[in-house]
């Protein structure tokens, strides 16, 4: 998809969702080129928003479902960069999840070995 193509959809979108004009948290308006485009492809896109009134970043998924354009905003402690890095990789697993606890919660492992 081209700029052009890219510009006129991100209007769309600010036209239709004031979660990207107005940061919901600090309720101040967001001014100008705050939102950045991290992701496209055929079902969803995903944008950054930084705050620059308090600084609070939202990741902003927006895509077609059967009701008509929906957008999920996430408020996230995510730059844009690792935003875009994180949000598409594999999901950490149940099993990847017990591991790690039973790793803290063992009281014979030293956690802070891994701290020095
Ligand atoms: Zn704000």
């Amino acid at each position: 998809m081209d700029k052009k193509n890219d510009s006129n959809n991100l209007e769309s979108i600010k036209n239709q969702f004031k979660i990207t004009k107005e940061c919901p948290l600090c309720t101040k308006n967001y001014g100008q080129d705050v939102m950045k485009l991290l992701h496209r492809d055929e079902e969803a896109v995903l944008y950054h928003i930084r705050c620059p009134h308090c600084q609070n970043a939202l990741a902003i998924i927006v895509g077609l479902t059967s009701f008509g354009m929906g957008l999920v905003a996430l408020v996230t402690d995510l730059t844009a960069e690792d935003a875009k890095k994180y949000f598409y990789k594999e999901a950490i697993s149940e099993d990847k999840m017990l591991e790690i606890y039973s790793l803290i919660n063992n009281q014979n492992y030293n956690f802070n070995q891994f701290f020095k």
